[in-house]
């Protein structure tokens, strides 16, 4: 077999991409993103692995989440801080609860790129094509703005770029120092789980006095002032994938440099397809949505080209069937991965299949559904005997009012007070937190 080459994704079937139509201005915004720097690095995406290696045998836990599309309209330092800030806090509540370390995935700082259901969309009797998120067209509902525009790869890059090196300082400059729990209490989160989160900050600060009366030495204290802080996004856009990736010289294997770990849509699964192709030769944690139209055949086969290794840490399967859809689908495919005696991390994405269209017109997903879910998926672990390795969600750190439900309860009336999302609803800040809370009832049970 010859080997792997970055391009070889050209010769394969493609889904879900643009067609450019000025191959001069692609070709160039390829040749210059491929002289760019990669934004990620292959020690960093191997630390990565070993973590979720650790996830799959139970002694870590994925906590991975954020927009469901990065924009560039909304890009901000605050932004990014305060969806940082939730992650950190749920992250504590749920190493509080679960006893083990959790690995923080942000779906940040690449996330730009989206699958759709149709390929355009009626508005008005005016029917133009769908939006595919930032790095591709504009959301503005004309026929110029939904034109695939290839310079977006740079704004993106651009963007990502931004966005990791305030990741990076906020994870190592003092901002995620643990004795900082108290200080992570965002101005909103009043109530009860304000109230709960304060009570778990007091044991947690008492624990950390304790320690430095106890003399622990500054070693020990270096890993409670620094988090490791990973992106991840979508690799739909594989122009944009190919020119970020990089060959590393200490291994010899190639890189997505464009994030720590990228994962293969529910949309672009396909074994022989251009998505596959391209994430089965970097050696980055790869994830994969599993939804149910997951057939046992399909998992097999995309297990084997996924991980021919059965290394653990390479491949998070993201379950994502919706509430009430789990005990269909997911004791079906855990069998195929006992049959394989793959190593897996399964991961539950509770979001994406449960949105529906609310009363008032706006795309919208109940918080109980997204719990239920969450349920099913530990309860289904539990009764099979293997690991729940870990949660995906769509969130932000932003009040907004996106999903309904919530002890904060947002109404489908409330859904036009803040609803903000560029593509699917996100949960809030207060309703990330809560289900943090559950989730770690769960865990600890
Ligand atoms: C997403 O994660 O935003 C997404 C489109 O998911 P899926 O491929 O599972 O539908
Ligand atoms: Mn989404």
């Amino acid at each position: 077999m010859t080997e792997w080459q970055k391009s070889d994704w050209r010769a394969k079937p493609r889904v879900q991409m643009p067609e450019y139509t000025d191959g001069a201005a692609l070709n160039r915004v390829e040749s210059k993103l491929s002289q760019y720097p990669p934004l990620v690095f292959a020690g960093e995406a191997r630390r990565l692995k070993a973590a979720l290696g650790a996830a799959s045998r139970g002694e870590a836990f994925l906590l991975q989440g954020g927009d469901c599309a990065e924009s560039f309209e909304q890009f901000s330092a605050d932004a990014i801080r305060d969806t940082f800030k939730v992650m950190l806090q749920m992250a504590m509540v749920l190493t509080y609860g679960a006893k083990v370390p959790v690995v923080k995935v942000g779906r940040m700082a690449g996330q730009f790129a989206k699958p759709r259901s149709a390929p355009t969309e009626v508005v008005d009797g005016l029917e133009l094509p769908s939006y595919r998120g930032d790095i591709i067209n504009d959301l503005a509902f004309t026929p110029e703005a939904r034109i695939p525009d290839p310079e977006k790869m740079l704004q993106a890059y651009t963007q990502a770029a931004a966005t990791l090196n305030l990741l990076r300082a906020f994870s190592t400059g003092g901002y995620a120092d643990v004795h900082q729990v108290h200080a992570w209490t965002l101005g909103f989160t009043e109530g009860e789980k304000a109230a709960r989160y304060r009570d778990m900050a007091n044991h947690i600060s008492a624990a950390l006095d304790f320690m430095t009366a106890a003399g622990v030495d500054s070693d020990r204290a270096h890993t409670l002032q620094t988090v490791d802080f990973y992106t991840s996004h979508e690799s739909l856009l594989l122009e944009y994938e190919e020119a970020l990736t990089r060959l590393d010289s200490t291994s010899g294997k190639w890189l997505a440099g464009s994030g720590h770990m990228i994962w293969i849509g529910d949309r672009t699964r396909q074994p022989d397809g251009a998505h596959v192709e391209f994430c089965r030769g970097v050696l980055n944690p790869i994830g994969l949505k599993c939804g149910p139209s997951m057939t046992s055949d399909d998992l097999k086969q995309l297990m084997v080209k996924l991980n021919p290794q059965n290394e653990a840490g390479r491949l998070t399967l993201i379950a994502r069937f919706g509430a009430g859809n789990v005990a269909e689908h997911l004791p079906r495919l855990i069998k195929t991965v006992q049959e394989e005696g793959a190593n897996v991390v399964w991961v539950c994405d509770a979001m994406h299949g449960n949105t529906i269209k609310s009363s008032t017109g706006y795309k919208t997903r109940p918080f109980d559904s997204v719990l239920r879910e969450v349920r099913e998926f530990f309860g289904i672990h539990k009764a099979e005997g293997t690991i729940p390795g870990g949660v995906h969600f769509e969130m932000t750190g932003q009040d907004v009012t996106e999903c309904t439900g919530g002890v904060r309860a947002v109404s489908e009336e409330n859904l036009s007070d803040r609803y903000h999302t560029a593509c699917d609803p996100r949960l809030n800040a207060s309703q990330s937190l809560e289900l943090a809370f559950l989730v770690a009832e769960e865990l600890s049970a």
